[in-house]
């Protein structure tokens, strides 16, 4: 009978403990669509819960105390309410897929589901993940299920049950996404492949992370505006930056695209001057003056850029070096690696073991670093499929509003990822 009893009030306080949750979650998401609750640690909302519990069903506690229910209680308490980020990843394709994986891999934000057009091997990929795979036609269901791979719902149900969704679907496919994002009053981040004008604010972690504070729509900008950004903030705060002239020597394409070139040219890309990069550079730093020029070659593996900064104060190489070697997203090749190429490079993030050997950081090659006077020049590579991967990550937090320090949301990303900066490995 003791043993019935004991169950009883076990199956009760379940039921209690999970209505309870369930309608502080909803005052809670209703009461801070951006998380300012959400500073408490998941620790103390929970135990608030739990003090409420305690103070409506005195009865029912007192009860249940006798047969000791109440760390129990607590601890389920503390399962149960789901306080982390519902992210969606809509276009689950070379940047969406490391997007997920990466959100996957911090405490406070979860995959939700992620899109795709078509049954490929990608779709395979998120299913064993074990992401949800929610399809943009719901027409193609039965395809994607006759290859084995159980639908979720469509890209609509995805993102009304996300808190945020990471567009990652090709350049301008990503635009004609903004209106369902706005009827369902979602935030929503881009990439580079949007203009700046889709969410009116242009985002890097390392010089903007503030000003996405619990904004409703940001863009990340492109790998390369993301690999110049984080350098030049870098050296602007140090000695003031008077003019940058950067050109980038651009992959023809990513390692599996295979339908794409060039096969045997140095494109131009565009001839005129400057590039795109250049006013990009400006969405985000508008007081920077500079001027870039690309072309387009035939390599997969990474872009490489040849940047020249003239300073507003002298540029000491030593200091130079010590900036980078303590910014958490500027990589330093330094001489002992007998580096000198982008090919090398992604050699040695495999053989690190790195996940898919993504180098998210600034390779910058150390030996090329010349400072004289005003005049400071380098050569950086850029691994285009993954430095926006930890911007995303940072720009979701700041989005939400769960953390205000710029500084800590970089170290929680690098953490969670494994980001051991390329200069410690060697
Ligand atoms: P991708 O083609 O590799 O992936 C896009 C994915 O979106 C594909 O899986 C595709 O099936 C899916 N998709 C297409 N239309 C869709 C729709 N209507 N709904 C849902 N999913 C859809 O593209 P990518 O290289 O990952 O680029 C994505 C964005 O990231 C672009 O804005 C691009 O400019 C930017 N970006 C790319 C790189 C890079 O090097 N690949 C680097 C930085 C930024």
């Amino acid at each position: 009978m003791q043993i019935l009893n004991f169950f009883l009030i076990i199956f009760h306080g379940k039921i209690l403990v999970h209505i309870l949750s369930f309608m502080f979650e909803k005052i809670i998401h209703y009461l801070s669509y951006d998380y300012t609750i959400q500073k408490m640690s998941c620790l103390k909302k929970s135990f608030h819960i739990f003090l409420i519990v305690c103070l409506v069903f005195k009865k029912t506690i007192i009860g249940c105390m006798q047969v000791g229910f109440i760390p129990i209680a607590f601890l389920y308490t503390t399962t149960m309410y789901d306080c982390m980020i519902k992210v969606a990843i809509n276009g689950y394709g070379t940047i969406g897929k490391r997007v997920a994986d990466a959100v996957a891999a911090q405490k406070d934000m979860k995959v939700i589901g992620v899109s795709k057009t078509r049954p490929n091997a990608e779709a395979f990929v998120a299913k064993q993940r074990g992401y949800p795979l929610y399809i943009a036609d719901l027409s193609k269901k039965a395809a994607f299920e006759k290859a084995g791979l159980s639908v979720a719902g469509s890209v609509e149900d995805m993102c009304k049950a996300a808190d945020v969704i990471v567009d990652a679907t090709p350049g301008d496919v990503g635009a004609t996404n903004k209106p369902l994002y706005e009827k369902l009053g979602k935030k929503a981040l881009w990439q580079g492949g949007e203009g700046h004008e889709i969410a009116g604010f242009s985002f890097n972690s390392s010089c903007n992370y503030k000003d996405a504070i619990g904004r409703q729509f940001v863009r990340v900008v492109s790998c390369n505006t993301t690999g110049l950004c984080r350098i030049i903030h870098e050296i602007d705060k140090e000695y003031g930056v008077a003019h940058v002239h950067a050109i980038m020597v651009r992959r023809g394409s990513d390692p599996g695209e295979i339908k794409k070139g060039p096969i045997d040219a140095v494109v131009l890309d565009p001839v005129s001057v400057p590039s795109h990069h250049g006013p990009d550079v400006l969405t985000v730093l508008p007081h920077i003056s500079i001027t870039t020029m690309a072309m387009i070659v035939p390599t997969t593996m990474m872009h490489m850029h040849a940047i020249q900064i003239t300073t507003k104060k002298p540029v000491s190489r030593d200091r130079v070096i010590d900036l980078i070697k303590n910014h958490p997203r500027l990589g330093l090749i330094k001489k002992t690696l007998g580096i000198k190429s982008t090919a090398e490079l992604k050699e040695f993030a495999m053989d690190l073991g790195r996940q898919r050997s993504d180098l998210w950081e600034n390779c910058i090659f150390e030996e090329s670093i010349y400072a004289n006077k005003n005049e400071l020049c380098f050569f950086q590579a850029i691994h285009q499929e993954a430095d926006v991967v930890v911007e995303n990550i940072d720009a979701i937090r700041a989005m939400v509003g769960l953390e205000k320090d710029a500084t800590k949301s970089i170290l929680t990303t690098n953490g969670a990822i494994g980001l051991n900066l390329i200069q410690n490995n060697h």
